[in-house]
């Protein structure tokens, strides 16, 4: 086989805004990057966020990162490591502004400062009244943004692999990571991209299940490329259900409409979540507003004919906020419900979100491993930043608004940290030829033709099985189940193949590779899922309704090889202020 090969300083794998966020600050250091995406960069996921970015600017109501930090590790239902928590608020006003220089054009209010909306789980003064805390670009924040990242990547010269599809990291003898194998969609042909140093900004994994906000790229690569690499994947079982999705499609409202003053209810009219969440009621947290739209449903109080469903009102907003504040939410309920926001509530549903779960890494973006005796070391050379990775700024539930501060405060400081690295190991290591060859025969192993399954059969079974065993309300019986089943549809895959090889396109290569990956991206999420025996977050199980600090105040590590569970204490020190201590999680 003839195989390209290519050299940078530093590999970044994915193009959202994770990694072009440290592409730009590695390539403004003059260090020579490659970004590889499967898609081209500005249609990576970013693109899609509406509502927007957290960061304590104090432009509408009074706010300090004080305050931001207090709410995240609340919202993260005391999960999230509370040095990494601490760092992100402190920097994300820095961060925001550094957006605001580089041109993301976002909206203003009279005065001309960037316009803050409130967002759900945001408070004044630790847990008093609401905040506004989100900076917004209409409800397109993430087009602004990745768009702006894209330009000015442009302008610093980062080298493009457009359209290439990455299959497995490469390593030498000792274990350091040292880019990976990846091949050209258009033409099929592999290429090895050799780097001093790696980065994983593959971002999420909603592709697990048959309804979700994700785009159809979201399938656990950089994650599942860290399992077979031997990295374990930290908190998989916590998964976010977003309340607010149109219903029985999936696609996304932002939690900004209920943010300018939306309000859901139930078939008699009634404003619910007052019963559930007296003080922020539509507002509480995304697991909470979930939980409580599924009881309304499960319980008979569900709108239309079938009773699935309940309403998000926001007429009395006046059609002047809506155009100017939430115009692509109201394009979309118009496309996919033929309803006009302007006039009717819209039928919503929870649906699929966002993974809290990933690569572990620390604050700096190493991933980080179990050895031996010590809670953790870095696996050299490897960073990973973005919805891949698991900081763990967001813990058993993530805050909206906070993931594309995530994205923007990790990738910049993944690159930081890079950029150090390269300064000390500025040489190419020789490579492993058998992590080579591993990589190359899972890229060639969809050559094959004898007649097995379609692997898209497997996909869509595997995706079933996720929604009926692994959803929001879990038991330790449906979910035993579920692991029985996906150990199932991984045996399956191994002997499927692409569906009609005469006529197929390389993008069916593509959807086999990451319908592997998805696999190994449900073992994690489901096995964690079943380890753990309590309700936290989004983590919530009928048969252990409770949270138990006592037993489970810790993150849980799933390996692939072995197919087994670990665990590592939660860092609740962090690094100016003190300790928040756990305390019931109201709203
Ligand atoms: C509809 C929607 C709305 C959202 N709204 C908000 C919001 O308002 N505020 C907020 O904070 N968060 C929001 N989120 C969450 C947030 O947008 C995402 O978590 C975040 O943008 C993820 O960024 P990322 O850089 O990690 O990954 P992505 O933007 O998903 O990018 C992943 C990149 O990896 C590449 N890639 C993946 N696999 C491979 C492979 N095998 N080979 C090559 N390339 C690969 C892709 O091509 C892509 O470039 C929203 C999410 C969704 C789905």
């Amino acid at each position: 086989m003839n195989l390209q090969r290519r050299k940078f300083d530093a590999l970044i794998v994915g193009a959202g805004g994770a990694g072009l966020r440290a592409a730009l600050q590695l390539a403004d250091a003059e260090a020579s990057v490659a970004v590889v995406s499967k898609v081209f960069p500005t249609r990576s996921h970013t693109v899609a966020a509406q509502g927007g970015v957290n960061a304590a600017l104090a432009n509408v109501l009074p706010d300090n990162w004080h305050w931001h930090m207090y709410d995240t590790v609340k919202g993260s239902d005391w999960l999230g490591d509370q040095d990494a928590i601490e760092y992100m608020c402190q920097v994300a006003p820095r961060v925001v502004y550094e957006l605001e220089h580089f041109g993301v054009p976002f909206s203003r209010l009279d005065n001309g400062n960037i316009y803050q909306r409130a967002f759900g789980g945001q408070s004044q003064n630790f847990g008093g009244a609401q905040a506004a805390r989100t900076c917004a670009a209409a409800d397109r924040t993430g087009h602004a943004i990745l768009h702006t990242l894209y330009q000015q990547n442009i302008r610093a010269k980062t080298h493009f692999f457009d359209e290439y599809f990455a299959v497995d990291l490469i390593k030498d003898d000792h274990g350091y990571v040292l880019g990976c194998l990846a091949f050209e969609i258009l033409t099929g042909e592999p290429i090895l991209i050799e780097a001093k140093t790696t980065l994983l900004a593959t971002g999420g994994v909603g592709q697990l299940y048959r309804t979700c906000t994700n785009a159809l790229i979201n399938t656990g690569d950089g994650m599942a490329m860290a399992l077979r690499a031997g990295v374990p994947l930290q908190d998989m079982e916590f998964f976010q259900f977003h309340p607010t999705g149109i219903a029985g499609r999936g696609m996304l409202i932002t939690e900004g409409a209920r943010g300018e003053g939306g309000y859901l209810t139930n078939e008699s009219g009634e404003r619910f979540m007052e019963r559930y969440a007296p003080n922020a009621k539509d507002l509480a947290s995304r697991d909470v507003v979930s939980r409580a739209i599924y009881l309304e449903v499960k319980e008979g109080r569900g709108c239309g004919k079938d009773r699935d469903h309940v309403y998000l009102n926001l007429m009395h907003l006046g059609e002047d906020v809506i155009k100017k504040r939430l115009p692509g939410i109201r394009e979309t309920s118009i496309i996919f419900t033929g309803i006009d926001p302007v006039e009717k509530p819209i039928p919503i549903y929870p649906t699929a979100h966002y993974v809290m779960g990933g690569i572990p890494t620390n604050r700096f973006g190493q991933v980080v491993v179990p050895v031996k005796d010590t809670p953790e070391e870095p696996v050299l050379g490897l960073y990973a930043a973005g919805e891949c990775a698991c900081v763990s700024v967001h813990g058993a539930n993530r805050l909206g608004g906070n993931s594309l501060l995530d994205i923007l405060v990790f990738g910049r400081a993944a690159a930081e940290h890079m950029i150090d690295y390269v300064r000390e190991n500025n040489f190419h290591r020789p490579l492993n030829q058998d992590s080579l060859d591993a990589a190359l025969a899972r890229f060639t192993r969809w050559d094959r033709k004898d007649g097995g399954e379609p692997v898209d059969d497997v996909r869509r079974d595997l995706r079933k099985a996720m929604e009926d065993h692994c959803g929001v309300f879990r038991t330790e019986e449906v979910m035993s189940e579920g692991v029985q089943k996906i150990k199932q549809i991984a045996e399956r895959v191994k002997y499927a193949t692409l569906r009609d090889h005469s006529r197929t396109f390389n993008t069916a290569r593509v959807e086999a590779l990451e319908t592997e990956n998805l696999i190994d991206c449900a073992l994690a999420t489901i096995t964690s899922a079943l380890g753990r025996q309590e309700s936290r977050g989004a983590h919530s199980r009928v048969d252990h309704p409770d949270r138990d600090d006592v037993n489970w105040l810790k993150h849980s590590l799933y390996f692939l090889q072995s197919d087994t569970l670990d665990y590592k204490p939660v860092r609740t020190k962090p690094l100016t202020v003190d300790t928040i201590p756990p305390k019931v999680r109201v709203y």
